[in-house]
């Protein structure tokens, strides 16, 4: 048993004017957060009735995925692949930029007129450099369409957006192998981790409530991080009411050379995907 790091971000910051998020760990972390490049939580934030939609306009994105999850509000996605679409609560956005897309991302015009919470989760899922040119791809993944695997003795839920999860297995696809869990736990509630292997980085991102584990608590806006290669201690939940999101996933043994919306391997690809995103070759809005 390994107690796992906890990580927790000081401030925020927005992202545009749609999005007051918490960074819980970026690229430049290092190898240990390996397949994930990013993690922004949004906590519930309640935003007045406006015309305008709030979020952020078009920008570029090459060599990875952006997964985006709602649970409180409601966003609207566009790119110049020709994908785009509105997500509600536990609705996922799986947007893979690989070559590189132009995309905007806003609060959807519903949501803009009559306010209220939103609350969203923004991974970076990173892809294999031999991934990293292919044409973008778009996964719309709604809740309807998520299994959901009640735990024994109403000790909770855990919907599976990514991977498998007691046999059940999750709509989205991704490149390499990765698991992403919507969790719900009573006061007291184990989550069982087990079948994760121990050489995936794992992650536990703490929404309500509290969670401990070997020693260390977890509460909002907290995060859980076990490296790869370090057992899974056991994850309890401490009060009623607990939600995390789990994500885990095999390391990539690949550089990461990182620069705003682009993630490549040598440093090169980096002024090679801004030239290509300056000329127009991941497409306009
Ligand atoms: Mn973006």
């Amino acid at each position: 048993m390994t107690a796992p790091l906890l990580r927790r971000a000081s401030r925020g910051h927005w992202v545009g004017d749609g999005f007051p998020v918490r960074t819980l760990f970026s690229y430049d972390d290092g190898p240990t957060i390996s397949p994930f490049l990013l993690l922004d939580y949004a906590a519930p934030q309640h935003f007045a009735p406006a015309a305008t939609p709030r979020g952020v306009g078009p920008h570029p994105h090459r060599g990875f995925s952006t997964v985006t999850i709602v649970f409180a509000g409601e966003l609207a996605h566009r790119d110049s692949a020709g994908h785009g679409g509105t997500i509600g609560p536990g609705d996922v956005q799986w947007m893979t930029a690989a070559n590189g897309v132009v995309h905007e991302e806003f609060h959807s015009e519903a949501f803009t007129r009559t306010g209220g919470a939103l609350e969203m989760v923004q991974l970076w899922v990173n892809l294999p450099a031999k991934a990293k040119r292919s044409p973008p791809s778009y996964q719309d993944v709604r809740a309807a369409a998520t299994p959901t695997v009640p735990l024994p003795d109403g000790a909770g839920r855990v919907r599976v957006i990514a991977g498998t999860f007691a046999g059940q297995i999750a709509p989205a696809r991704a490149a390499t192998p990765v698991a992403l869990w919507d969790v719900a736990l009573a006061d007291g509630a184990e989550l069982p981790l087990a079948s994760l292997p121990s050489t995936w980085t794992r992650m536990l991102l703490v929404r309500r409530g509290a969670v401990h584990a070997e020693g260390v608590q977890a509460g909002p806006a907290e995060l859980l991080h076990w490296a790869p290669g370090t057992a899974t201690s056991d994850v309890r939940a401490t009060t009623a009411g607990t939600e995390a999101v789990l994500l885990a996933g095999e390391p990539l043994a690949e550089p990461v050379v990182g620069y705003g919306p682009f993630v490549m391997n040598p440093r090169a690809e980096i002024a090679e995907a801004i030239a290509d995103f300056e000329r127009g070759a991941m497409g306009r809005l």
